[in-house]
């Protein structure tokens, strides 16, 4: 079986862990948003797709949900003891060796889709991993009142700020003209089924929908989504900040209106959401919570049992 899914960082990650252990002879490709990319103290940094990366391949650091495993953060100490900024990014050092060598082969005229395949060659994550595009297309905010606009980097909003600002608008700059990496649209093509996993729906699935051309060929495909959203809440992370600003309720069934149809066949919801329900789509509640291995690969069962009457 072929599978495709859309990812973001955590919640992304976190599913695929378990859509490994229900489906361990599935060809996976996992399309990564890079909308949160960034560029710090000249290093190209992709929290995403390394968070997929990590979890995938070990190197995670479990508690967190980003960021390696047994991390120090001695550079980042010493950059602040020279006042570099920004100091508000936790690069840690083990993480930094990554950027050196992404930024390097990119300097070196690699694209990212192929770097990304090199940084993997260690890490071994069992899934092919593709950034959505070798393109900058980068999230930014727009914060401030009427005549005080600014569009920040997502990043200062989300990490800096923890999204306590309110956002008026996201602008993925660059999107308008990226491409889908090579490999995106041939894998969607060839997939027998697409999933959204509960990765944020604005700013990491709501990210990869913007390039050019993956939302039509995402179309005809059986797409099924997992609800980011539990009751009135996202299960963790600020993705209600996100929401808001773009109108749209933090709940399973706005999140269901948000996607839509022709885009999705299946959705699956909290069970005290069971009531959710949208015209073309067929909805099932089981549990939610991706807290144990087992839970977590549970969901994915659950998830592919749900394409197949899709
Ligand atoms: P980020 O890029 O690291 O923010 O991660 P993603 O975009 O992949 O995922 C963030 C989303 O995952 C948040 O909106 C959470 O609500 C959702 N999430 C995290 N853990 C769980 C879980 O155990 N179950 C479900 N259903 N959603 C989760
Ligand atoms: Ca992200």
């Amino acid at each position: 079986m072929r599978i495709v899914c859309l990812a973001g960082g955590i919640g992304g990650a976190r599913f695929l862990r378990g859509l490994k252990a229900a489906a361990p002879d599935a060809d996976i490709t996992v399309i990564g948003n890079t909308g949160d990319d960034i560029t710090l103290f000249g290093l190209r940094v992709c929290p995403d797709l390394d968070t997929v990366m990590y979890t995938l391949g070990g190197g995670i650091n479990e508690d967190q949900g980003w960021g390696r495993a047994a991390e120090t953060f001695t550079v980042k100490e010493e950059l602040a003891a020279y006042g570099m900024e920004p100091q508000w990014f936790g690069l840690g050092d083990r993480d930094v060796a990554t950027h050196i060598v992404r930024t390097q082969m990119l300097s070196a005229g690699y694209t990212l889709a192929e770097v990304t395949q090199a940084l993997c060659a260690r890490w071994q994550p069992g899934v092919r991993l593709i950034p959505m595009t070798n393109d900058r297309a980068e999230t930014h905010v727009v914060v401030g009142e009427e005549h005080a606009r600014r569009a920040i980097h997502f990043q200062e909003w989300w990490v800096r700020e923890r999204a306590s600002i309110p956002a008026q608008e996201f602008a993925v700059i660059g999107a308008d003209v990226a491409q889908p990496a090579p490999g995106v649209l041939e894998a969607i093509a060839e997939a027998d089924l697409v999933i959204f996993p509960p990765s944020n729906p604005v700013v990491s699935i709501g990210t990869i929908l913007q390039v050019q051309g993956i939302r039509e060929a995402l179309n005809p495909k059986t797409v099924v989504g997992v609800s980011p959203i539990i009751g009135r809440a996202p299960v963790r992370g600020m993705a209600d900040a996100c929401l808001t600003a773009i109108g749209v309720e933090t709940t399973a069934q706005a999140v269901l209106e948000l996607y839509g149809t022709p885009l999705i066949n299946g959705w699956l919801v909290a069970e005290e959401d069971k009531g959710v329900a949208l015209d073309g789509v067929t909805v099932e509640a089981v549990p939610l919570l991706m807290s144990t291995p087992d839970t977590t690969r549970a969901l994915a069962e659950a998830t592919l049992s749900l394409a197949l009457r899709a």
